[in-house]
């Protein structure tokens, strides 16, 4: 069973992180040792074992962290999902909504194959508007999302209910 007490006490609070009133989740702790960091990303891929998963999107910049040994552990390769204006080539876009403005989330056009089975992966899913536009992302690109898994979900936020038809994986729920 992956120990989920060691990877919650390497989850640090910062308060007022990135702005006033904000109670950010530091996950660097939890990075920096080897056990709760290799129990985080075992709890995240475990379940995706047996979905051949062809390729893992990692979400900028946490979900790379994450991203990159959950493919090895599938035996997947790896999509990074970048910010706008990051990717070399030619890329494919999807744009939502924040508190203020909007962001858009972009992958390599030919990254993804048609049918391909990708599972999306980010360390945090808050109000869940990253997760959707990753999931509107990789069917706008062909591939089929098999699963949506990140460490933690900041459960007050609700993002679980904007997720279209993906039923997340989540280790901790705060
Ligand atoms: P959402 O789009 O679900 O509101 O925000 C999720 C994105 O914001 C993720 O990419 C995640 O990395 C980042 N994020 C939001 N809040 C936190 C937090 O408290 N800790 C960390 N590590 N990331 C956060």
């Amino acid at each position: 069973a992956v120990d989920l007490a060691l990877i919650e006490s390497r989850i640090r609070d910062v308060p007022d992180f990135p702005h006033e009133g904000i109670l950010f989740k530091d996950i660097t702790p939890l990075l920096a040792h080897r056990e709760a960091f290799a129990a985080a990303v075992d709890g995240m891929s475990a379940p995706f074992r047996a979905e051949g998963v062809d390729h893992v999107v990692g979400l900028e910049a946490r979900g790379f962290i994450f991203g990159a040994p959950i493919a090895m552990a599938l035996g997947a390769g790896f999509v990074p999902a970048r910010k706008a204006g990051k990717l070399p080539a030619k890329t494919i876009d999807r744009s939502y909504d924040l508190e203020y403005g909007t962001a858009t989330v972009e992958i390599h056009a030919d990254a993804i194959a048609p049918g391909a089975r990708v599972l999306i992966v980010d360390d945090v899913l808050a109000t869940g508007g990253t997760g959707r536009a990753a999931v509107e992302l990789v069917r706008k690109a062909g591939g089929t999302v098999v699963g949506f898994s990140v460490l933690m979900e900041l459960a007050a936020l609700r993002g679980r209910e904007m997720l279209p038809d993906v039923e997340p994986h989540i280790l901790l729920s705060v």
